[in-house]
């Protein structure tokens, strides 16, 4: 056989290779997936965070159940396998868990579809304004856990969000005391630089009032659910409290203040650069 010929048939098996490893049997019919597209993402899109308000087996009870469930649980003393936390997956990744009932954030609405949901078991509110704080154990665990997800589907920080942020007049979890910024340190989630914020502020009292257009036109463009009317309602108000709770823990009275038209903006500039 001359080489021309031994070439010619090499050739003629690899395409018979490449045919057959396209080409998938379901039984009662095959796909061919010879043609595959650039064009697609993920569908997982966001991250949601939760506290339970309940303890960890009480939370693992519910979250069983028929009512709710979620994709992770994170205890406040997780268990230790080889020296690194153990975290409950009640749901698998590709299925939908129920943690996030109506919402929106970013344009996209009932994020249950589109998000993987940690529950963070945390009491919440203790009475007195006192909120149960996340032990550093759990907060570890919360980090490593995230960081995984977050690099599996190329999360943007923007899209690391709590319960309150995508549904704000429902819900107030993960809560004041959840650590947003240990998280932004360790590479979770957005947070405002500082001197931005400073230059922002500009010696302006950071409790003084600002116009409220612009800082629900603010909130509305990183992602909010938020009406630019103008108006201080307890919607909007409730809206800036979340937005607060997540970046200004300090004071989430849902004021429309100096400082935290500031802050958005801080963060608008750095994650969405006009
Ligand atoms: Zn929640």
């Amino acid at each position: 056989m001359n080489l021309f010929k031994r070439l010619a048939g090499f050739a003629a098996l690899l395409a018979l290779t490449a045919c057959t490893t396209t080409m998938i049997d379901h039984g009662t019919y095959y796909t061919d997936t010879s043609h595959q597209a650039k064009s697609a993402d993920s569908r997982i899109r966001f991250l949601v965070m939760h506290y339970t308000e309940i303890n960890e087996s009480g939370s693992l009870a519910v979250l069983t159940g028929d009512e709710v469930s979620v994709h992770y649980v994170v205890p406040e003393a997780p268990k230790v396998e080889r020296g690194e936390p153990v975290v409950y997956q009640l749901v698998p990744e590709e299925k939908r868990a129920w943690h996030a009932g109506q919402s929106y954030w970013q344009g996209a609405t009932e994020l249950n579809a589109s998000s993987i949901g940690i529950e963070n078991v945390n009491l919440g509110p203790l009475g007195n304004g006192q909120w149960q704080p996340y032990p550093p154990a759990q907060v570890d665990a919360i980090i490593k856990l995230s960081r995984d997800i977050i690099a599996r589907y190329k999360l943007p920080p923007t899209r690391i969000v709590g319960h309150s942020d995508i549904a704000p007049q429902r819900k107030i979890d993960p809560g004041p005391a959840f650590p947003w910024k240990t998280l932004y340190d360790a590479g979770i989630g957005a947070w405002p630089d500082d001197a931005t914020v400073a230059a922002l502020l500009a010696n302006r009292d950071p409790k003084s009032p600002v116009d409220v257009r612009a800082l629900q036109e603010k909130l509305k463009r990183y992602g909010y659910d938020v009406a630019t009317d103008g108006v201080l309602d307890e919607k909007t108000r409730r809206v800036i409290g979340a937005f607060q709770m997540h970046f200004r823990p300090s004071d989430y009275a849902g004021n429309p203040d100096a400082q935290t038209d500031a802050i958005a903006q801080a963060l608008l500039d750095k994650y969405f650069p006009q």
